[in-house]
């Protein structure tokens, strides 16, 4: 397979978002098992940002990564979130900033962080891909790209307008293919239209596709004892031009089972693709909240409510039979606020990457609880 960038990589990279903890802090012990047993496999690429672990991430990659390692056996890539700059003067600062919890002198791939409709804007404003094309010709980055959340209208327009974007990071999963929020086939397609290299994010969605409904799973028990999660992330990873898959890994026992089946990665053959299908339909019957709990609603909230949490409680109420989501959501609401205290000012919507109607959702939850 051609790509337009120079990166050799397999077809799964360590997602940095959700990294082991222990006592509410990372767990950097586990931490560097999992990253010595993703590197023993062969592979090679990880993914960081500055928010990501509560603004802890980055840290934690230097301390278990970068000091450990020759700096050119592995990709480090990190973005530039636009809730940390208000101005074209902080972006430099903030990038300089980067490098140095990071404790290296370049990123292999620096991404315009969860570009959508709106933040685009600011992000011309800020002239953040001028100076992102500056810092690559200083060596600074090596490769340059988005990360996207919107439809595929907007990726059309700011790839026709930034030719320079060599790699586009996708949400892409066998439930956003054909989602008409997240339009996954269509931008799929426009990033490959403009011959980008894409990195898929969010393979098994916020982990729902590792432990999918009964309506679900009965496909895949009929295929065997594999688990959930390799389906969906062996579907992403079948793709033309994908580059590698991100898997958010928190503990070791996802990394095992990751390692297991993308060392030497298969794409789906028919018959597992035709269970993959099946899934699909029955996961639309259950009409579930899509909320990938990326918990960027949780930065903006005034009232500090729980949102993807409660959203999670409603899913399984819908999800799983016999199960007791009450004790659940009791477990959420105690010492949180409760949905029904949302004073409805629509921050968290801006900030949602899913475009989720926030509020209304939240209606719901207050009812069915
Ligand atoms: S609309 Fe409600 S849930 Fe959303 S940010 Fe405002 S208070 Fe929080
Ligand atoms: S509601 Fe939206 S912003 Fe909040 S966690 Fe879910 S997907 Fe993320």
């Amino acid at each position: 397979m051609e790509f337009s960038t120079s990166i050799k990589t397999k077809k799964l990279g360590f997602g940095l978002m959700r990294l082991p903890t222990k006592a509410g802090r990372i767990d950097h012990k586990e931490l560097c098992r999992m990253v010595d047993a993703f590197m023993d496999a062969g592979f090679n690429y990880f993914d960081t940002a500055h928010p990501y672990m509560a603004l802890r991430s980055e840290g934690a990659t230097r301390k278990a990564l970068v000091k450990r390692y020759p700096r050119e056996s592995f990709y480090l890539v990190n973005k530039l979130t636009s809730n940390f700059i208000l101005n074209e003067k902080q972006v430099r600062p903030f990038f300089n900033s980067q490098l140095k919890a990071c404790g290296t002198d370049y990123f292999d791939v620096y991404l315009v962080h969860s570009v959508n409709r709106d933040n685009y804007e600011k992000f011309k404003k800020v002239k953040a891909f001028e100076t992102c094309s500056e810092l690559k010709k200083e060596g600074k980055i090596k490769h340059f790209g988005i990360s996207f959340h919107d439809r595929a209208d907007v990726l059309d327009k700011i790839l026709s307008e930034h030719p320079e974007i060599e790699i586009v990071q996708l949400q892409f999963n066998y439930l956003d293919f054909d989602d008409p929020s997240v339009e996954g086939e269509k931008c799929y397609n426009t990033a490959r239209k403009y011959g980008k290299d894409i990195v898929v994010m969010e393979p098994v969605k916020g982990g729902s596709l590792a432990s999918p409904p009964d309506e679900a799973k009965k496909f895949f028990d009929e295929l065997g004892n594999a688990s959930y999660a390799s389906y969906a992330i062996r579907y992403a990873a079948g793709f033309e031009g994908i580059l590698t898959v991100l898997s958010g890994m928190g503990n070791m026992a996802m990394m095992e089972d990751n390692i297991s089946y993308m060392r030497d990665f298969v794409p789906l053959n028919e018959k597992e693709a035709e269970a993959v299908e099946k899934a699909r339909l029955a996961f639309r019957g259950l009409n579930l909240i899509q909320c990938t709990a990326c918990r960027y609603c949780l930065d903006v909230c005034p009232k500090n409510i729980p949102i993807p949490d409660y959203f999670a409680c409603l899913n399984s109420k819908k999800q799983f039979k016999g199960w007791n989501p009450e004790m659940y959501y009791k477990r959420v609401a105690a010492g949180n606020p409760a949905p029904d205290d949302c004073i409805g000012c629509g921050k968290c919507e801006k900030a949602c990457p899913q475009h989720l109607d926030i509020r209304k959702l939240l209606k719901e939850v207050d009812k069915s609880f």
